[in-house]
């Protein structure tokens, strides 16, 4: 199989400079609103880790970071399926102020799932941020604490986002092309 050297992308969303200045302006949201607490980000692999690295390297209160990976089976994007947990946290979280760490919140099973999976093992306090937010799809109501954008209907890639696990590393979110 040849690999297109030039990634299947419509138009750019957002640029890496627009990315990098939301992703400062929530992780000093964050700063402020954890400080003098202790502060663990959980990432949902391997979508959030690009975010979650770029959201704690701008931070400016120490953190902890801990993972965690789902499978989702008899899941496309347009028939959201059930997901699993593949590989679990390292550590407990009880008595811990949590925040799940997610690339993007879409239908929102994925989130809720993971949510209340943690809320079950009681951490102090739970919350969640998200890079992109699409809640025009959103199949269950969810507050979410903290987010960098809102997106249209249109299937993104880049910043940790795949299509078929490539194009992750692109430095900026874009719009794949129709028909790739
Ligand atoms: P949800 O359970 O909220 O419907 O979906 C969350 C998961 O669906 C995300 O973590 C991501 O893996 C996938 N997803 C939803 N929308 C997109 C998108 O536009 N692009 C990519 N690459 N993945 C998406």
């Amino acid at each position: 199989m040849s690999i297109a050297a030039v990634p299947p992308i419509e138009r750019i969303l957002f640029t890496e400079e627009q990315v990098n200045e939301r992703v400062h302006e929530v992780a000093a949201a964050i700063s402020k609103q954890y400080e003098g607490r202790d502060l663990k980000m959980i990432g949902v692999m391997k979508g959030s880790v690009y975010f979650l690295t770029a959201l704690t390297r701008a931070m400016t209160i120490p953190v902890k970071i801990d993972f965690l990976a789902i499978s989702s089976f008899a899941s496309t994007r347009n028939s959201p399926g059930m997901v699993r947990i593949a590989k679990d946290l390292d550590e407990p979280i009880e008595g811990e102020d949590v925040l799940l760490v997610e690339d993007i919140v879409d239908t929102g099973l994925t989130a809720r799932y993971l949510l209340q999976t943690l809320a079950g093992r009681a951490p102090n306090s739970l919350g969640i941020v998200t890079m992109l937010d699409r809640t025009s799809r959103r199949l269950i109501p969810l507050p979410i604490e903290f987010r960098c954008f809102e997106i249209p209907d249109y299937f993104v890639i880049g910043c940790g986002l795949d299509y078929k696990q490539r194009y992750r590393n692109l430095r900026y979110i874009a719009v794949m092309r129709q028909g790739v």
